[in-house]
């Protein structure tokens, strides 16, 4: 054996003892390095196999001994490289699928399969035989057209994550860039090597790459090591970022879409990842139907926004550029769910603005609405009426029937009442049994016409209940407004001595105030 080539016997068995050595290490230490210590356990077996396989392949005797160790190489040549991307992908923190990785190991058994058979078919090497002017160990070979997909393949999966890598470099702290720098040199090692094995600038008859391999297994295990941290940062990152409670979407400087995360696709259903790299506005006119809400400027700005899917929702929309210096790099657009403090609100608004039990406006909303409604009609010089109106004998229908009996035929003068009435006239319940009626720009005749319309219809209207019908008659009284009334309650003081008035002629009345406090219509 010469000397070359137990050289080169033994710089290969070195890279084959270093990787076992570092497999072996971190198999054992494996609690230290979460799931990528089992990628790099097979990374480094797999280099291990194909190191000493080629040794053994350089101290074969026949060409039969050299085809069985070079199958056994390409347990290591076929399956490493997909190893390393896998290894990669998990080192920053990207999830693999099943199917990926199954998709990628699968092509790996094929071209052992392919060497394993090449005999059969010559679809791996051509030709695979002893070097005419050397002899063995040293082999002459021309390549089959799976070399060349395998080739392809190989170096697309070290490429890949060579570039994964790179890619990587922009948001990688000053710190473990040097750590990202050991792990490029791991895929571009035994790439450049191999290139370089391939145009056939190396010593001929060997393939040259595992006497190189241990370098990448060495800068793998030292990335590995010193940079914990990085390992956990981008998963922490990116978990923080799913799992924030706002709808986060990132857009770059042309507003296209960048990221965007879990609660945002769940509060917008329309939100895939098909979209990555479309432009947001056109994607949200698309699935919205209208142009989006929120103005995306140079400043950060809040807007309120309902979005009319069912159940409705309201978000809050905040926009805010994202700056690098005074450059405009992108836009963040954070999406709050409103919904339940809305509906919080709007109940609250509810509560303090209409009747609970009747579900009409309260006092309160009633002077709010009237105040205003008769401040209008004294600037405009229009008529303007109130009707004070009260169910008659009604303390003898709860005495009778029961308090909740009573709330009935309470909903039961509402609804008779508002049959009656338009939208622009405003109804309240004044309070107890008492409800207030008020009319702008109707004559005072109309006005009284009106007030017999409600007590005539609800008095051929009884209300049914399982102990049988109840009737119930109201009594009026109407006051429009004079020169001589300033304010609205002086008009409700008239309205309530009419009411007393009707009240006193006998209940199931209409009584007009008058100046004279004697007319009455009936
Ligand atoms: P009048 O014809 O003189 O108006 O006699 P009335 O019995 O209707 O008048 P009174 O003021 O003596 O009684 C009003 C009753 O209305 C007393 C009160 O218990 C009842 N009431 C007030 N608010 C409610 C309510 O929300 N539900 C029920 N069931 N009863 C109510
Ligand atoms: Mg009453
Ligand atoms: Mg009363």
């Amino acid at each position: 054996m010469d000397l070359k080539l137990t050289a080169y016997i033994t710089l290969i068995c070195t890279s084959g003892v270093f990787n076992l050595f570092l497999g072996t290490y971190v198999l054992l230490k494996r609690h230290y390095f979460t799931k990528i210590a089992n990628f790099f356990v097979l990374y480094t077996f797999l280099i291990t196999i194909y190191c000493f396989a080629a040794a053994f392949g350089l101290m074969a005797t026949t060409l039969e001994e050299i085809k069985f160790w070079t199958t056994v190489q390409y347990i290591g040549l076929a399956f490493s490289p997909p190893a390393g991307l896998l290894f990669i992908r998990y080192y920053l923190g990207k999830r693999i699928t099943k199917r990926g990785t199954a998709a990628l190991m699968s092509f790996s058994a094929v071209t052992l399969l392919l060497v394993a058979t090449n005999d059969v078919h010559h679809f791996h090497y051509r030709v695979f035989d002893v070097h005419p002017s050397m002899g063995l160990p040293y082999i002459t070979q021309e390549i089959g057209i799976w070399y060349m997909i395998y080739g392809t393949f190989i170096f697309s999966c070290m490429f890949a994550a060579f570039l994964m890598l790179v890619s990587r470099w922009k948001e990688t702290e000053k710190t473990y860039r040097p750590q990202l720098i050991a792990l490029m040199i791991s895929q571009l090692v035994p790439m450049c090597t191999a290139f370089v094995y391939l145009i056939g600038a190396t010593p001929p008859g060997i393939d040259p790459v595992p006497t190189v391999l241990w370098i990448s297994s060495a800068l793998l295990l030292w990335s590995t090591t010193a940079s914990r941290l990085f390992t956990i940062m981008p998963i922490a990152k990116e978990s923080i970022f799913h799992s924030i409670h706002d709808g986060v979407i990132v857009l770059d400087s042309r507003n296209q879409i960048i990221e965007f995360n879990q609660a945002s696709s769940r509060m917008f259903n329309f939100l895939k990842r098909s979209l990555l790299g479309r432009d947001f506005s056109s994607v949200w006119i698309e699935a919205c139907g209208e142009p989006f809400p929120a103005a995306m400027t140079d400043t950060s700005c809040t807007q309120e926004f309902e979005f009319s899917e069912f159940p409705k929702k309201v978000y809050q929309i905040r926009t805010s550029p994202l700056m690098q210096g005074s450059a405009k790099k992108g836009m963040l657009l954070i999406f709050s769910d409103f919904t339940e403090l809305k509906q919080l609100q709007w109940k609250l608004e509810h509560q303090a603005y209409y009747d609970e039990l009747t579900n009409v406006y309260n006092r309160r909303a009633f002077f709010q609405h009237s105040e205003k409604m008769f401040i209008e009609a004294q600037k405009n010089a229009v008529p303007f009426t109130v009707i004070l109106t009260d169910i008659d004998f009604f303390k003898s229908v709860n005495d009778t029937y029961g308090h909740d009996t009573g709330d009935e035929v309470l909903k039961h003068v509402v609804n008779s009442c508002q049959e009656q009435l338009s939208e622009d006239i405003l109804f309240a319940r004044y309070g107890g049994e008492e409800f207030v009626v008020a009319v702008s720009g109707k004559t005072l005749l109309e006005v009284e016409a009106l007030a017999n319309q409600l007590r005539e219809n609800l008095a051929c209207q009884p209300v049914s209940f399982p102990t049988g019908p109840i009737t119930v008659t109201l009594s009026s009284g109407v006051a429009a407004v004079t020169a001589e009334d300033k304010t609205l309650s002086q008009l409700l003081i008239k309205a309530d001595k009419a009411l007393y008035q009707a009240k006193e002629a006998g209940r199931n009345k209409v009584h007009v105030y008058t100046a004279l406090q004697a007319e009455s219509s009936i």
